[in-house]
């Protein structure tokens, strides 16, 4: 399960994870077309993937999207906590409690019941045979974004609480919780903070003076996901070229 499947970090995780086996159901909120290019582009790879509309952020939402992959997919293995937002940029002392509750309840909450479900599913507790769970979070969660959304950062920074949280609670049933921290990645979600082309404005300010692709931040979901990992957990990976 990847949700956010459809576009940018998650999109490049939904590909890679089908070239390496997976049966991938890519979640998505709103784009359809998006999400079901990138279900042809797998089948037409040889690959197996659905795509279902879920918003991360309704109860209900989450619930219908774990049932669907129980009854077309199968078993659970892998989570990739992927589907976030973020605003227009602004200051602390410009945003308002709407604002705040969309930002947290989509990427807090959503990583949270996301992780509930899989837990419920992968547990040995439950009778499940175990899994991996990857939450992506941001370098923001360590630089706390001043200036551009403290309020996304802060949600990251939960994202790594909750990372360091439930691997240690899962850990001896049979389930792996680790997190991938973005930099500057080309993707379509700076034009939701208003500046589409952010990634060539700070990508200077990065040790490799280079933006990432989503690729790149894909490889390291997938090894996280697989036994090669086997004997990490509560951990994170950087894919900031630096910084
Ligand atoms: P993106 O290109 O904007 O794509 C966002 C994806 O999430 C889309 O598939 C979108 O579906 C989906 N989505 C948004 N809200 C959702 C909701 N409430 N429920 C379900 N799906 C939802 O984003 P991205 O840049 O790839 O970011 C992916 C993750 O990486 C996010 O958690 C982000 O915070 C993190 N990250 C990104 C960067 C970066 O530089 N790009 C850096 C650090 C961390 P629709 O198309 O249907 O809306």
């Amino acid at each position: 399960m990847v949700t956010g499947g459809s576009r940018g970090i998650g999109a490049a995780t939904a590909r890679l994870a089908a070239q390496r086996g997976y049966a991938v159901c890519i979640n998505y909120r709103a784009q359809r077309a998006a999400a079901d290019a990138v279900v042809q582009r797998i089948e037409e790879g040889g690959g197996t993937a659905i795509a279902v509309a879920a918003d991360v952020a309704s109860e209900a939402d989450v619930a219908r999207l774990f049932a669907v992959v129980d009854r077309e997919l199968g078993p659970l293995t892998a989570l990739v906590n992927n589907a976030g937002i973020l605003e227009a940029q602004m200051r602390v002392d410009e945003m308002d409690a709407g604002r705040l509750a969309r930002i947290f309840t989509t990427n807090i909450g959503g990583y949270f019941l996301c992780a509930r479900e899989a837990v419920r599913r992968m547990s040995t507790q439950h009778g499940g045979v175990g899994g991996a769970i990857v939450n992506v979070s941001s370098g923001a969660s360590r630089l706390g974004s001043p200036g551009e959304y403290v309020d996304y950062a802060a949600s990251k920074g939960a994202v790594d609480t909750l990372t360091i949280g439930l691997a240690r609670e899962v850990a001896t049933e049979g389930i792996r919780v680790n997190a991938v921290r973005p930099g500057f990645i080309y993707t379509d979600i700076h034009a939701s903070g208003g500046e589409p082309e952010r990634v060539e404005r700070v990508k200077h300010t990065a040790p490799m003076q280079r933006g990432g692709y989503a690729d790149e931040v894909a490889y390291a979901i997938l090894w996280l996901l697989s036994d090669e990992a086997a004997y990490s957990t509560g951990t994170f990976i950087d894919v900031t070229g630096g910084k």
